[in-house]
């Protein structure tokens, strides 16, 4: 998929480790993700870019499914928050320049909690539509099959500090 190439440069001038064309097919939906945001979870209902305001499992599918190719995108995260900032900013940098080259269904999902502004009022209107986009896992996403589906790292971390993977993916038509 050569017309592709320029964007997977993109990502890895953006300082992602992979950035890889994927079938939506194989990015896995399942309905205990967002159980996970339930219970477990600090941000629940206090982000406008978490769960509940996000599609849950079934909703995320069929929007899925209505795009057949996505980039997905992986960094190894080493204990500095600036990178899964820097990291989801790229995600939305990729989405737009998907968009404004003619790719006019691109949308991007990110990683974490929406972190733009110090305080999200959760009864109200985002404050940064254009910029703010819900996590994969905030949508039902998968993202431990959906990685090792492609042969990406990922495991469970034992602690806030550990090393990680994170992802982030652009659905593109
Ligand atoms: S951009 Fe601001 S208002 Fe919008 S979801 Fe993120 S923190 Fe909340």
């Amino acid at each position: 998929m050569k017309k592709y190439e320029p964007y997977i440069a993109m990502a890895l001038e953006k300082g992602v480790d992979d950035a890889l064309i994927v079938d939506t097919a194989k990015i896995f939906t399942a309905p205990w993700v967002r159980m996970k945001c339930r219970f477990g979870c600090l941000y629940y209902g206090k982000k406008l870019c978490c769960p509940p305001h996000t599609p849950d499992h079934k909703e995320t599918r069929a929007f899925l499914d209505s795009y057949k190719h996505a980039l997905l995108c992986h960094k190894h995260w080493k204990k500095d928050y600036k990178v899964v900032d820097k990291f989801n900013s790229s995600i939305v940098d990729l989405e737009t320049t998907f968009f404004l080259d003619g790719y006019y269904k691109a949308l991007g999902l990110g990683m974490g909690p929406c972190t733009l502004c110090k305080s999200c009022d959760a009864s109200g209107a985002c404050k940064n539509p254009e910029r703010a986009r819900p996590a994969m896992e905030a949508c039902g996403i998968d993202v431990f099959q959906t990685a090792r589906a492609h042969q990406l790292p990922i495991r469970v971390v034992r602690t806030h500090s550990e090393e990680r993977d994170i992802y982030g993916v652009v659905l593109i038509e």
